[in-house]
């Protein structure tokens, strides 16, 4: 069976030994230096103690900030549960000290990445790239890419690329990497005119965010068009709702999958493997943790803030870094038959505990219905505001069922109003991630 036909499924005919394993293993094996199908949980262990090691005495050396961070931890690591004594670091500190993290001379960074805080200071966070840190990026995203693409396939890349060193540049040179085709298309305004190019290069992967992909399989069933080229596609970027990513997969009868991304860890963290139960995390460069309100490690199965220290990278090392992301190690072995933990999806951020109903939460109820081509939100005066964009106004009768679902589920949400409309809304086109303003 070749690998596509293995992606192509439906989760009811769920055969456990038709999966072929996550190429994300492989690269592991590789980069330790041991034999494919050889890795365990311990010996991956051992490598990423040795690595912690090897990153704290770096940055200790290197890095004004982490020498005065750990100056009263210990000189060597005998265990993770030492490790677990560190202090964290934050968003906070990288926009405050972020430029006292560097490990390196200034003519070594080869990229600078500008993000808008997810702190509490107001202040932009800056994370700085070597090269050596961008080879990381390409071969991990080559790799990722080699689950659902073959050689020769030619991938259309929905995502920013004109400038050197951006995600879609390192993408398409890890594309290119593995013998595959990858073509810059960059955000758009028109899925229209996007299809119009997919159809004429007979594209067979696209790599984009959840709604610019939903976006052009709504655009392609509105203008009428019949079999789509699409074979593959990789979600990146934000939350995808399991809705959502069904209306996709069935509009196009093709295999969809996601990509954990954050540019704090080096663009790439991790990737579904053909079984899209769950992430398989680049764990050679990156040791992760998952972390509990007080900074505890939590069992696995449980909810926990996703931590992570870089392994590989020698720009701007991040040690015991609290992304705010929240998942969990899913139970149970992968069917792909890997020995990594799968994680689940990123569908709750820490600060969403606030929230009455999170954006994610708006997605998985408004993505149920047909005819949907996206929506705003606003939280104004305790009251939610949708702004709801549909095929035609025949569609319109569906708002009643998701303003039932949303009254149901969230029973503190106490006044809900609704406006239909004709079309795609503008934020389907914005490369920042959805989110309910106020
Ligand atoms: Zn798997």
């Amino acid at each position: 069976m070749s690998l596509l036909s293995c992606l192509n499924y439906d989760i009811s005919e769920f055969k456990p030994s038709v999966f072929p394993k996550t190429p994300v293993q492989f690269e592991i094996e590789r980069k330790i230096g041991i034999p494919q199908n050889a890795l365990s949980s311990q010996i991956l262990q051992e490598w990423q103690l040795s690595r912690l090691n090897q990153v704290i005495q770096y940055v200790r050396h290197y890095s004004l900030f982490y020498k005065k961070m750990f100056a009263s931890s210990p000189e060597q690591l005998n265990s993770f549960n030492e490790f677990e004594k560190f202090p964290f670091t934050t968003a906070d500190d990288i926009s405050i000290e972020g430029n006292r993290m560097i490990c390196v001379s200034q003519s070594e960074i080869a990229r600078i990445v500008t993000l808008d805080t997810s702190g509490t200071t107001g202040k932009p966070k800056r994370i700085y790239f070597t090269r050596e840190d961008q080879e990381l990026t390409i071969i991990f995203f080559g790799v990722g890419m080699s689950t659902l693409i073959e050689p020769g396939y030619k991938v259309l890349i929905l995502l920013p690329g004109k400038i050197p060193g951006s995600v879609g540049d390192l993408l398409q040179k890890g594309i290119e990497r593995i013998g595959s085709v990858g073509i810059q298309h960059g955000p758009f305004t028109d899925p229209f005119a996007t299809n119009e190019r997919i159809e004429a290069l007979q594209i067979q992967t696209l790599v984009g965010t959840p709604k610019q992909v939903f976006t052009l399989v709504r655009a392609w069933q509105m203008a009428g068009k019949k079999k789509c080229p699409v074979r593959s596609i990789l979600l990146s970027t934000d939350y995808a709702a399991p809705s959502l990513m069904n209306q996709i997969r069935n509009g196009w009868n093709c295999s969809v999958l996601q990509h954990y991304g954050m540019t704090e860890a080096g663009l790439g963290v991790g990737i579904d493997c053909a079984a899209v139960r769950g992430f398989h995390l680049r764990e050679a460069d990156i040791y992760f943790e998952l972390i509990d309100s007080h900074g505890l490690p939590v069992p696995d199965g449980q909810h926990g803030e996703v931590v992570l220290t870089t392994l590989t990278r020698s720009g701007m090392p991040l040690i015991r870094y609290k992304t705010k992301d929240i998942s969990r190690v899913l139970p149970g072995d992968c069917p792909c038959g890997t020995t990594l933990k799968t994680y689940e999806w990123i569908k709750k951020r820490k600060e969403d505990d606030y929230f009455v109903i999170t954006i994610q939460e708006l997605d998985d109820i408004i993505f149920t219905q047909s005819g949907i081509n996206g929506f705003d939100a606003a939280w104004i005066d305790q009251t939610i505001n949708l702004n709801l964009y549909w095929e035609t106004e025949f569609n319109f009768q569906n708002a009643a069922l998701i303003e039932w679902m949303i009254s149901n589920q969230y029973p503190t949400i106490k006044h809900i109003i609704i406006e239909n409309k004709i079309g795609f809304p503008d934020s389907a086109f914005e490369m920042r991630k959805k989110r309910i303003t106020s």
